[in-house]
């Protein structure tokens, strides 16, 4: 579960302005939960914060029973890898590794498992998400969708407690959306992973089981 208390986050360039003002809510296992809000709302600055990538924030925040407020980089960077999966709306593939390599590495950076298991796994992601037969292809030789699955593939292979998703779907034609929505799902579903899912999409919004709704820095409604 994720608790976020409190949070308030300024940015000071060119001027000080405070981006969030006061956020706080709990996200429960299982739940597949929207975030939506016009543009420059602080949805992205909010994401960047639960997923402990920027620290530099007043209030706290909480995953399964850990405080991440105030602990040291190296520590949340492993944390990070071994509990949060994170998908841009740009992926952020390494385009020169191989499709297989970009799933398998941040298991192989967690090294809880031997490489034959991680490879077996990845290939079970891949096939999950419909990339059959591109495994060998270096990342940047497939289509920008089929990158996205991959991107999506990437983000789930440590099993993580909480997948968080910056327009996950941004890119994709709605084929492709429906298919990694169902994905998102089904995780929800069937593995109680929590899903977090700033989108654009109000289909995609409406079909969450949870949306919660920023406007300039505040959450106005559920
Ligand atoms: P969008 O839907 O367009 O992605 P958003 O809701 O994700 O918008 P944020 O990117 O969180 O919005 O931005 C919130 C506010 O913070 C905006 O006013 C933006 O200009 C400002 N902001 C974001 N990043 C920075 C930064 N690095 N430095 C200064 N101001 C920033
Ligand atoms: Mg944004």
């Amino acid at each position: 579960a994720l608790s976020v208390n409190n949070i308030i986050k300024y940015f000071h360039d060119p001027e000080t302005i405070q981006v969030l003002k006061g956020i706080s809510f709990d996200v429960q296992p299982g739940e597949f939960l929207a975030l939506i809000g016009k543009s420059g709302s602080g949805k992205s600055t909010l994401l960047y914060l639960l997923s402990t990538m920027d620290t530099d924030y007043e209030g706290t925040i909480q995953i399964n029973g850990t405080r991440l407020t105030g602990r040291k980089q190296n520590e949340l960077a492993r944390f990070r890898n071994e509990h949060i999966g994170f998908v841009f709306q740009f992926h952020y593939l390494l385009p020169e590794f191989s499709v297989l390599d970009n799933v398998m590495l941040p298991a192989l950076k967690l090294g809880k498992q031997p490489p034959e298991q991680i490879r077996k796994k990845a290939l079970e992601l891949l096939y999950m998400l419909d990339i059959k037969g591109h495994e060998d292809k270096k990342a940047s030789r497939i289509s920008g969708g089929q990158q996205q699955r991959v991107a999506i593939a990437r983000a789930l292979i440590n099993d993580p407690a909480i997948i968080m998703g910056d327009e996950p779907t941004g890119n994709l034609d709605s084929k492709n959306t429906k298919v990694v929505f169902d994905i998102f799902r089904e995780l929800a579903r069937e593995r109680g992973q929590t899903i977090i899912a700033v989108t654009h999409d109000d289909e995609f919004a409406a079909n969450c089981n949870r949306v919660i709704e920023m406007v300039d820095g505040k959450i106005v409604g559920e």
